[in-house]
């Protein structure tokens, strides 16, 4: 904008407090939908995994990425999505808040806006809010760290979930009882319960629900029709022209082991 004279108050920018993050670390930023249990039920998201609801999530993260300088990944699950920026950004001079605000206003409004493509017959009740974080990881082992940490998380509650709605949903127990049945009970128990009791095999799950969602850049070929200038005799021709574009595209794949990363060396760079 334009340069001001600067005031007599101008001194009160200096109570700003210094959030530069540590230079040459990983930045994260993770948003986390408030109150979504609320939410979800107000919503009528299906129990235990509503997609419409993940895919909306996915569609919002994507905004993100094409707006904001800088994130090379992005890993959501449920209510939340992580956003990781490039070690060396300078995006806003690195200040923790602009991160967080910017990634968290913008994925609002993206929730807000895509809402209708994805819940068609269900209209938005009321506003939906996010909390955000920022978090500085050193290294890229503590940052792959990280991001395992959210898919195990999201492994863990799902399997969960899926049991526990399963009890409610096809052996009509209340929501108290499926939560007693579940007190105590393993892994291996809770798979047992899944393949015994509903013939579930929890590995033939859908990917998403069990993964989560991974964003990084990929590219993709666009084709597109083009007026394109040639000359004069054959003006105003259309043309088929292919570019090749970078666009945040969706995986649900493991990414605790090492595959991913080998795979896909360019993220840590
Ligand atoms: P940045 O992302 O750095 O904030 P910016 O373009 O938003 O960039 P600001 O210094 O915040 O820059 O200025 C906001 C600008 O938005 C104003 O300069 C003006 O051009 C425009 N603007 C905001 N509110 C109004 C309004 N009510 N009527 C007309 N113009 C407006
Ligand atoms: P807080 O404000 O503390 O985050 P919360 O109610 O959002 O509270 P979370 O731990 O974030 O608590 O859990 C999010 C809840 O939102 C889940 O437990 C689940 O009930 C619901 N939820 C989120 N996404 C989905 C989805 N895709 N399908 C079904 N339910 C969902
Ligand atoms: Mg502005
Ligand atoms: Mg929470
Ligand atoms: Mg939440
Ligand atoms: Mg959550």
């Amino acid at each position: 904008g334009v340069t001001m004279a600067k005031s007599k108050f101008e001194y009160v920018r200096d109570f700003e407090a210094d959030d530069t993050c540590l230079p040459h670390c990983w930045v994260v930023v993770r948003l986390d939908g408030r109150n979504f249990h609320r939410f979800a039920e107000k919503h009528n998201f299906a129990k235990p995994n509503d997609s419409r609801a993940l895919h909306l999530m996915t569609k919002c993260a994507q905004t993100v990425m094409g707006e904001l300088e800088d994130i090379v990944i992005a890993y959501g699950q449920s209510d939340e999505y992580s956003f990781v920026f490039k070690r060396k950004s300078n995006w806003f001079k690195r200040r923790a808040s602009k991160f967080m605000t910017l990634v968290a206003s913008q994925f609002a409004s993206s929730y807000v806006f895509y809402w209708r493509d994805f819940f068609e017959d269900q209209p938005l009740l009321y506003p939906p809010g996010f909390d955000g974080r920022v978090v500085v990881y050193p290294s890229n082992q503590t940052l792959k760290d990280y991001l395992s940490w959210r898919q195990a998380d999201c492994h863990i509650n799902n399997l969960y979930n899926t049991v526990f709605w399963a009890l409610i949903q096809q052996s009509g127990l209340t929501p108290v009882q499926a939560q007693e049945r579940l007190q105590g009970t393993l892994a291996a128990d809770k798979n047992e319960i899944l393949f015994s009791q509903f013939n579930i095999n929890y590995n033939n799950e859908p990917l998403m629900y069990r993964k989560g969602t991974v964003l990084i850049w990929q590219k993709v070929d666009e084709v597109s029709t083009k007026e394109v200038k040639l000359p004069a005799e054959i003006e105003g021709t259309k043309m088929r022209v292919t570019r090749t574009r970078a666009k945040p595209l969706p995986l649900h794949c493991d990414i605790i082991g090492d595959a991913f990363w080998k795979e896909h060396p360019g993220i840590l760079e």
